[in-house]
């Protein structure tokens, strides 16, 4: 069936880290999506101008009625800077989905699953660790992500917990702007390696360069390039 736009209601709009708004929207699709999909919105200016943007969905499938969504201000970002600045609760946009077939995860496909994202790459990777959590604790499962700062990591205080009471779950997270940062690079993809064990399905996500150094590290430590699935965000 055609995807149609139809309208969502914002219910909340909370900061999730400096630079990352957390919006929750009232959906009325009234039909199951998949961790790791995304929607489009559609903005409308009062001159008729239109600005479409894809947004993963970083909210669980098993609360299909409303949607999370973590939206990054970019600088001079046309759609973001919406987001992160003018949009509110109550406030009604245009929106259509789920959308997307390949980079999604479903309990039934098992693990290790490893995920690697980078910024708000993490975003669908989170979609997938809630439905995992839920609905398949026993996958072993691992996220590798880069951050800036501390500060910057989406989810933070969700993913130590995770990481500190999950038995099967282990975070590696990477800052890239602290004293004595770093990028992901050979080594931390074999350590990541090394503490999940061969993962039968991966996915990494982030802006297009990040996607391409990380999948070709994750091919170079001898992933075959058949297990990996990725999403490019842009930029
Ligand atoms: C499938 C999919 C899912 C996505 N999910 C998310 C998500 O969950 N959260 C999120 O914040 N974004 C996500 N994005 C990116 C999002 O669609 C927009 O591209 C982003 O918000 C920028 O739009 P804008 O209108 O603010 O910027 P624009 O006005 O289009 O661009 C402003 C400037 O930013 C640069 N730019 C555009 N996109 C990026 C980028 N991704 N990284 C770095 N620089 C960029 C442009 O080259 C330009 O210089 C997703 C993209 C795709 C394709």
């Amino acid at each position: 069936m055609p995807l149609v736009w139809q309208e969502a209601r914002i219910t909340a709009a909370v900061p999730e880290t400096p630079r990352v708004r957390r919006l929750t929207l009232a959906v009325g699709w009234g039909k199951p999506f998949r961790a790791g999909q995304h929607v489009d919105v559609r903005l409308t200016a009062p001159d008729g101008h239109q600005a479409q943007r894809s947004y993963s969905i970083a909210s669980s499938p098993t609360r299909p009625e409303t949607i999370d969504l973590l939206i990054e201000r970019l600088a001079d970002g046309e759609v973001s800077g919406f987001f992160a600045d003018v949009a509110e609760p109550g406030d009604v946009i245009e929106l259509r989905g789920p959308i997307g077939g390949a980079f999604v995860w479903d309990p039934a496909e098992g693990g290790p699953l490893l995920l690697v994202g980078g910024g708000s790459g993490v975003v669908p990777l989170l979609s997938m660790l809630r439905h995992r959590a839920e609905g398949a604790p026993d996958v072993p499962a691992l996220l590798l992500t880069s951050a800036r700062t501390p500060d910057d990591v989406i989810a933070r205080e969700e993913l130590m917990r995770r990481d500190a009471e999950e038995p099967n779950f282990q975070l590696r997270l990477v800052l890239t702007r602290v004293p004595g940062g770093r990028r992901i690079d050979a080594d931390t993809v074999r350590a990541a390696l090394a503490a999940l064990g061969t993962p039968a399905h991966t996915f990494v996500c982030g802006s297009n360069p990040f996607v391409s150094a990380a999948s070709d590290l994750l091919v170079e430590a001898g992933l075959p390039a058949r297990t990996i699935r990725t999403e490019r965000f842009g930029g």
